[in-house]
């Protein structure tokens, strides 16, 4: 059952073959059983869970249901969930729950899907390897010894683990692709702007963008279906007609023109990633597809450009973490001051800390020009390259990062290290298209790597397209570890 995809589980509901509270409790057994080790999960509440699966089986009863009504999932800890602790993996909001919901989980639930919990990940969305959060890392299902990718490493590996089948996540600057890559899962981050920030706790703005995590490109349509529209209580929201996502699935690949950048194929690029990704392309060119060597020159900007403006846009969202209206206050204190400045010194974690300095400096007199302005204009370059390369090919094809999942501690000491392993997802960030991950293959010694797909803005019909023609030619997407 926990290798059933959305689609399969929509059908077992409707047909009445299970039961929403059936299918739950399933999936709430094996949390019990195995998320102690692998710690993806920061809250289960199996009693609201049972009572939003028994209220999805009276509608399913009722004949009013969302294709997806009664199927489980879970959801990153950063999306307010009312009733909820929302703790975006810090101490800070340790003690906050929800009095609202964001705007991806009212459209879940409206649909009559059923939250089995809220997934672990690093602070506040900053880190790529899930070590930063105040709950613990979490572990690749594939290799306890493995970082499971970041942020939304929680989401990743509940998906990998079959703990749900499928989980909301966040991308600022490669967290879904990234940690859907280290444990063999599929995830989709939509161009900017497609799937409302509302209630989801800001990292940095002009980025933050979610979307799904699931085990099919397929499963990831159709809950792109659900999460995308637009939303007035945010102001970036794109006032779009509403699409179908799967409406493309099954076209042909024939003709297609995928690009290559040259500069993702260079020094520094590991030896089982390049050759997992020559391979995938070479199934695609099988499935009709024609490869075609693009560029994208200020791919290495990316990572200063990103890490100035991230930082930046991070201290201003972070400010409102002052222990006045919620979250965590100091105990002892002796005036206002003191009272920010203590509350602000527990409840933060060193990663965080380390950005909200670096974004305070760079916003400061007398470097704003020098940092921020020089970041923003190295944005406009790398969206120019992509706009550049989709005059010559549909999608763009690469890896996700330069080695498949490194060892838990291996670069937690060196900051530097950890931002170079964003090189090949930062820029589609900056640029605010839509990227996906797909299980392509394995390490010799077993992790597992995954193939970025990178559509033009709002194409990610075509893109969902190549990710499930390729599904449907390869099996890396129904490998589970063994656990
Ligand atoms: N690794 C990047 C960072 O730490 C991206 C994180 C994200 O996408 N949320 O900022």
């Amino acid at each position: 059952m926990t290798e059933a995809t959305l689609k399969q589980l929509s059908q077992q509901l409707a047909a009445k073959q299970v039961s929403s509270v059936e299918l739950a409790t399933q999936y709430l057994d094996r949390i019990e059983a195995l998320n102690p080790a692998l710690n993806a999960f920061i809250t289960v509440d199996r009693e609201k869970t049972l009572a939003a699966a028994a209220a999805a089986d009276a509608r399913l009863a009722a004949g009013n249901a969302h294709p997806l009504t009664g199927v489980p999932m879970a959801h990153k800890d950063i999306f307010c969930q009312q009733g909820w602790k929302t703790s975006c993996g810090s101490r800070m909001l340790d003690n906050f729950i929800a009095p609202y919901s964001a705007h991806v989980v009212e459209q879940c639930e409206a649909a009559g899907m059923v939250t089995l919990g809220r997934t672990n990940m690093d602070e506040f969305a900053m880190g790529s390897s899930n070590e930063n959060s105040f709950y613990g890392a979490v572990k690749n299902p594939w290799d306890a010894a493995a970082i499971p990718g970041g942020s939304s490493g929680g989401s990743a590996a509940a998906v990998a683990a079959r703990l749900t089948p499928v989980a909301t996540a966040t991308d600022t600057g490669g967290s879904i692709r990234q940690p859907a890559s280290h444990c063999g899962v599929t995830g989709l981050k939509p161009t900017y702007g497609a799937v409302s920030r509302y209630g989801m706790v800001a990292y940095a703005s002009s980025l933050d963008q979610g979307g799904p995590i699931a085990k099919t490109a397929e499963d990831c349509a159709l809950m792109l279906n659900v999460m995308a529209g637009f939303d007035e209580r945010d102001s970036t929201s794109l006032e779009r007609p509403r699409e179908d996502y799967a409406r493309e699935l099954n076209q042909s690949l024939s003709g297609l023109k995928v690009g290559l950048p040259r500069e993702y194929f260079a020094a520094g690029l590991d030896a089982d990633v390049a050759r997992a990704v020559d391979n995938a392309v070479a199934e695609l060119k099988k499935l009709g597809a024609e490869a075609v060597e693009v560029s994208l020159p200020n791919t290495e900007l990316s990572i200063p450009a990103y890490y100035v403006i991230a930082p930046a846009e991070a201290s201003t969202n972070l400010s409102r973490f002052d222990g006045v209206r919620y979250g965590h206050r100091a105990k002892d204190y002796k005036d206002l001051v003191d009272m920010y400045e203590k509350t602000r010194a527990e409840g933060f974690g060193d990663e965080v800390k380390r950005r909200i300095l670096v974004g305070s400096y760079v916003l400061s007199h007398g470097y704003y020009d020098a940092y921020y302005l020089k970041a923003q204009k190295i944005r406009r370059l790398i969206a120019n390259d992509f706009k550049a390369a989709f005059e010559q090919c549909d999608v763009i094809l690469g890896p996700v990062a330069p080695t498949a999942a490194f060892n838990l501690g291996e670069k937690s000491g060196d900051p530097v290290q950890m931002y170079l392993s964003d090189i090949y997802t930062l820029s589609v960030n900056l640029a605010g298209l839509p990227g996906m991950s797909v299980p392509a293959g394995f390490t010799a010694g077993g992790r597992p790597i995954g193939l970025q797909i990178i559509g033009n803005y709002f194409a990610e019909a075509r893109m969902l397209n190549v990710a499930h023609q390729f599904q449907q030619a390869t099996d890396w997407h129904t490998r589970a570890p063994a656990l």
